[in-house]
């Protein structure tokens, strides 16, 4: 079958000559399926021979809601989506005065193994497809009625372990004939794949990185995310002033503080000798508390805050949004999953 909602416009053209249809057939179909049509029948512009053509050679599988758990304190929409093959996967809406922003998932389950994640506990199960991560802007959009103005990839999953597929996702959200979201209103987290890094570094898109970096020194960073030992915090900050000199874009860092693990004022001042020359953003994230991880949030953000910005960093303490309902990343894909493991078990 042929995943046709993963095609660029110029790619579904060519599809159409090949089935001996004019090239504007292209168009037309990208419209409809940027709309977040259900099915080929809905394409009434699209002689119905045609129509039925496509609905044997093409795939047409919008996710259905799950589950969905909106916050009574701010707005937060939460969204548990079953996607075709019956894995699921998350996505949030939050309500921000700059627009609302959807935090999308690049993959069902990860395989960075960092240790206070609730969305690699359980591993990697597959990579998304472009589609899968449109169809969470567009359903989203779609099931609560509210325009979406910006997107970042920080939900389940590494995206640039996903990096091809990610690619062609901004490149369809992007899209004038698509929803046209541009891309100084889309962020990319990562945990710091370097070589995705170098590679995005090049295509100097006007997206805003960040980069998860949650220590600057070598032992506590390996301590709490594998991936320092491939790639090496060193190397990371070396990247980061590489993408900086190459892209011009300032990088944003996420560190959730951890009690007693990274949020002494030592590692408040390597940050910063490491930052030097670089216009970077520190994030501060309060922990939240994962039940299979042993580690706690900070009693000490605001003087870790303080201290950064004694050397001039310009740090954030993260307004956390949704706190009534499970909202940050794998949480609630993991209680999903402990459910229906339940269920299994007292048959
Ligand atoms: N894989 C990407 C994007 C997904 S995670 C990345 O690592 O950046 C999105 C962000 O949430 C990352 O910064 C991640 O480190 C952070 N995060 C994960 N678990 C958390 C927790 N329990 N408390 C606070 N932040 C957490």
């Amino acid at each position: 079958m042929i995943d046709l909602k993963s095609m660029s416009l110029p790619e579904i053209t060519a599809l159409m000559r090949g089935m001996g249809q004019p090239a504007f057939r292209g168009k037309q179909v990208f419209t409809w399926l940027h709309r977040g049509v259900r099915s080929f029948e809905e394409m009434t512009n699209i002689p119905k021979d045609l129509r039925e053509n496509l609905k044997e050679a093409c795939l047409l599988t919008p996710p259905a809601v799950a589950r969905k758990q909106e916050s009574r304190l701010d707005g937060t929409i939460k969204y548990l989506w079953e996607l075709a093959d019956g894995n699921c996967i998350e996505s949030v809406l939050m309500r921000y005065h700059h627009g609302n922003t959807v935090c999308i998932s690049s993959q069902v389950g990860c395989r960075m193994g960092c240790a206070f994640c609730a969305s690699t506990v359980a591993g990697k199960v597959r990579d998304l497809t472009p589609a899968e991560m449109l169809d969470q802007v567009l359903f989203t959009q779609l099931d609560s009625g509210l325009p979406i103005s910006n997107i970042v990839l920080m939900g389940i999953g590494e995206p640039l372990d996903n990096l091809d597929a990610v690619l062609k996702f901004l490149e369809l959200v992007n899209s004038p004939d698509g929803m046209n979201i541009g891309m100084r209103h889309i962020s990319l987290s990562t945990c710091g794949l370097v070589p995705g890094i170098r590679r995005l570094a090049e295509l100097e898109l006007q997206l805003t990185l960040s980069v998860s970096l949650h220590a600057p020194d070598s032992a506590t960073r390996s301590r709490i995310m594998p991936v320092n030992r491939a790639y090496d915090v060193e190397e990371l900050f070396t990247a980061c002033h590489d993408y900086f000199q190459k892209t011009g874009r300032r990088i944003s860092f996420e560190y959730a503080v951890i009690d007693g693990v990274n949020d002494s004022d030592q590692q408040a001042d390597l940050i910063a000798s490491k930052l030097r020359g670089m216009p970077g953003h520190v994030n501060l994230i309060p922990l939240n508390d994962v039940v299979e991880s042993p580690f706690k949030p900070s009693s000490r953000i605001a003087a870790f805050q303080k201290r950064l910005e004694s050397h001039g960093i310009t740090a954030t303490v993260r307004r956390s949004l949704g706190g009534d309902i499970d909202a940050s990343c794998g949480q609630l894909r993991r209680r999903a999953m402990e459910e229906a493991q339940k269920g299994e078990d007292s048959r």
